[in-house]
């Protein structure tokens, strides 16, 4: 059994099929056209584009704001490398930013003292990207003024949070523009696939030919600037639109699975649902459990090896960007936090395809561990 493998059937085939009935065998045709229209209006916000990646969504709006050598970018260090690859393809410089301990999310706290630190160093900061773990929002609210004090961009990475909240308003409607994916794991999925949202319409537009090679809009193949091939299928946009559909029973199930995790954990000493206990505002794409080994008789990675043992899948929270050997050298404002998250944490099945029957496999074998 998968961590979180695609749900699709028979209303993704319809879709997909009738898009390649319709003869738009490209990246582009009507289905990606109303795609992003529905993807944006989910959102709340006024533009999407349809890319191939979430992590090309990322690139684009650094390359559209021209960030580049000589800045440096704070970014959360608890999140999938993509993040923080997107910082590099343009030759600036990550700055890793350590987590709350409850959420594993950005601290606005240390994000503060990273911009305080850097700036009274004479860096330039144009734009700040912290990312929304696991399905819950980061403190927008906090992030964003920090944001908006220090004159830098914020690139909110929503790829893991579309459906989640902050303060009533959807994660991907936060910044300058935000970015979701729709990689095969992720709460809803074309397969490959991701998109940039922003109200800014020069943005959106600059993204959008960016994307396709930025071919000025003449007949002949006129650039003025380096493009990228980084346009979404119309045939993925069509798998997209019927998973759309289906996004809010998709989020139900997933926060079915963390209600009962939670059922299954509460008698446990030492374990903790990452996120805390109000996880109403989130998307609950993933599970996590962090357990204090002080006051557990058992440890996240043996619950990891005895689901192994049985076949199913779970897997470490993200090791953290500072620890990863590709970061030497680079440096951050840390404080431990995500490291004792990573050494003690463990993500959880919890894809909204999954039976009643395979989740009772699940409980079964977390019940034989807790009870030893
Ligand atoms: C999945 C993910 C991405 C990258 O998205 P892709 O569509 O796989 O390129 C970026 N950031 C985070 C936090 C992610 O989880």
């Amino acid at each position: 059994m998968l961590l979180s493998p695609p749900d699709v059937g028979a209303l993704e085939q319809e879709y997909v099929l009738r898009a390649m009935q319709s003869g738009w065998i490209a990246p582009a045709g009507p289905d990606l056209t109303a795609f992003e229209q529905e993807v944006a209006e989910r959102v709340g916000v006024e533009h999407a584009v349809g890319l191939a990646s979430g992590t090309a969504a990322l690139h684009l709006a650094l390359v559209s704001w021209g960030v580049g050598p000589g800045d440096v970018v704070p970014v959360s260090t608890l999140t999938f490398a993509a993040t923080v690859n997107a910082i590099r393809y343009v030759g600036a410089e990550p700055h890793f930013v350590d987590s709350e301990e409850e959420s594993g999310n950005m601290s606005p706290a240390l994000l503060q003292q990273a911009v305080d630190t850097l700036r009274s160093a004479g860096r330039r900061v144009p734009v700040i990207i912290p990312v929304d773990l696991l399905g819950k929002a980061v403190d927008y609210t906090a992030i964003s003024e920090i944001a908006a004090r220090a004159g830098s961009r914020l690139l909110a990475d929503a790829a893991e949070s579309l459906g989640a909240t902050w303060a009533g308003r959807p994660a991907g409607s936060f910044g300058d523009a935000s970015v979701i994916s729709f990689n095969g794991n992720k709460i809803m999925t074309t397969s490959g696939g991701g998109t940039l949202l922003t109200n800014d319409r020069r943005l959106a537009n600059h993204v959008r030919k960016l994307s396709t090679q930025a071919r000025e809009p003449v007949a002949h193949y006129e650039h003025l600037e380096v493009g990228y091939n980084y346009r979404l299928s119309n045939l993925l946009a069509a798998l997209g639109r019927a998973q759309l559909t289906r996004l809010d029973n998709m989020i139900k199930r997933r926060r079915e699975w963390r209600e009962r995790y939670r059922a299954l954990f509460a008698d446990a000493p030492g374990v903790r649902i990452l996120g805390g206990d109000d996880d109403t505002a989130d998307n609950c794409w993933l599970t996590a459990i962090v357990v204090d080994p002080q006051r557990s008789a058992w440890s996240a990675a043996e619950l990891g090896e005895a689901l192994t043992t049985a076949h199913i899948e779970s897997r470490p929270i993200w090791k953290p960007m500072h620890l990863q050997p590709v970061s030497a050298g680079i440096d951050g404002t840390l404080d431990g936090a995500s490291e004792r998250i990573f050494d003690h944490g463990l993500t959880l099945p919890a894809g909204s395809g999954m039976t009643d029957e395979q989740f009772a496999r699940v409980a079964e074998t977390i019940g034989s561990v807790i009870a030893r």
